[in-house]
């Protein structure tokens, strides 16, 4: 019983991951069906799951919008600041945990956009399909990670499981690539009028007088889809900024010849984009058969995606890709702000796999009975049971 007193937080973390298989959530649902797919399964390394406290936590803290990201940061160091008022037995100890709060919390935030791991990896049934991300960037845009190569996304995808990716740098064209470890098909995301417009294809360069008509307003935007046609390539909306600028134009976009929309965009300004507003622009491409698509828009940040697509190289229309996508994800645009702090580790561990749960079970049950373990007075913990039990008394 001095346990359960002694190590409330761990017993409290216990029930949760038990309660928490109640209410499961699968770790990926076809985006525009929300059913489960029977044709991909994600994979997990071992690592990962030997890690999986670690590793879910990580990817629980890379799907989140901006605003629920500051909302969940500022909630957890609150949250240790009060445990370590609570839990300090002197005034040093409560100071120490006190000053480690915003350290760990902040660590734990870096540790999820930098830290290498090993990463859950998409597969699928299907061999006539190929597992193909839209929209990508290298160090080539201005808003790459420094010394984020082609060659470094493309690991990064393939670790992921994707056999093909898009890469689209901002106004810089992509001439495509065979000879790496996946295939980096060639591609531009051009900055028009109040949106960002991605080209799949071999664009070509625009002139300065079509840049200043696509830049002018929504009827010379809408010039660039018919542009990109002539060079043999598609012409995709990008998330948010069709949604946040051009939400009352997107017939016109239609009538202009738009081949499809982004309808998952793993990019935390993107992921505001409700499910309600995926239902609308489904609707839209599905009564015009455009395509449909999920992008990682991965900028060199963040190691894992948040969506694949199942697709034919160079396919048109609604039912030529499938979207895959981490419901945890889905959910950004549809829960509150202010519940961040809860609502994401309480959707990660629904989301918990049976392999992932017996680790954290594990994880846990180590670490309550390493603190059960009687030693002798004033002695803090040391590095294990064993030792200490190998340890010659002197009394
Ligand atoms: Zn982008």
């Amino acid at each position: 019983m001095r346990v359960l007193a002694r190590h409330p937080i761990a017993w409290l973390l216990l029930i949760l991951v038990i309660v928490s298989a109640f209410f499961p959530l699968a770790p990926i649902v076809d985006a525009v069906t929300g059913a489960v797919p029977g044709d991909a399964a994600l994979t997990r390394p071992a690592l990962y799951v030997i890690l999986a406290p670690l590793s879910n936590t990580l990817d629980a803290l890379t799907f989140l919008t901006i605003e629920r990201a500051k909302v969940l940061l500022a909630t957890w160091v609150i949250l240790f600041v009060l445990w370590g008022i609570v839990a300090g037995r002197t005034r040093r100890g409560r100071l120490i945990r006190i000053g480690l709060a915003p350290i760990v919390v902040f660590a734990l935030a870096g540790a999820a956009v930098t830290l290498p791991r090993p990463v859950p990896a998409l597969e699928s049934a299907d061999s006539d399909a190929t597992i193909i991300d839209f929209h990508s960037h290298t160090q080539a845009s201005h808003d790459g990670r420094h010394g984020w190569t082609d060659d470094d996304l493309a690991r990064w995808h393939a670790d992921q499981g994707f056999e093909a990716a898009y890469v689209t740098d901002h106004n810089v064209i992509y001439p495509g690539r065979e000879n790496g470890v996946i295939a980096l098909l060639p591609g531009v995301e051009w900055s028009v009028y109040r949106q960002h417009i991605v080209a799949l294809g071999r664009a070509q360069p625009i002139d300065s007088t079509s840049h200043a008509l696509f830049s002018k307003d929504t009827p010379g935007m809408l010039k660039l889809f018919d542009y990109l046609h002539q060079q043999g390539a598609l012409a995709i909306a990008s998330i948010p900024e069709y949604w946040e600028n051009h939400r009352e134009d997107l017939e016109q976009f239609v009538t202009a010849g738009v081949d499809g929309f982004e309808i998952v965009n793993c990019a935390p300004k993107a992921l505001r984009f409700s499910s309600a507003d995926r239902a609308d622009v489904l609707l839209l491409a599905k009564s015009h058969d455009l395509l449909v698509t999920g992008a990682s828009d991965n900028h060199g940040w963040g190691k894992v995606t948040c969506v694949w697509n199942l697709s034919q190289v160079g396919a048109k229309g609604f039912r030529a890709n499938e979207v895959i996508a981490r419901p945890i994800a889905l959910a950004q645009g549809d829960e509150p702000v202010w519940s961040a702090g809860f609502d994401q580790p309480w959707l990660m561990l629904r989301s918990l796999t049976a392999g992932e749960r017996a680790s954290w079970l594990t994880w846990i049950a180590v670490y309550l009975i390493y603190m059960s373990v009687p030693r002798r007075q004033g002695k803090r913990a040391s590095i294990g049971i064993l030792a200490r039990d190998l340890t010659p008394q002197r009394d």
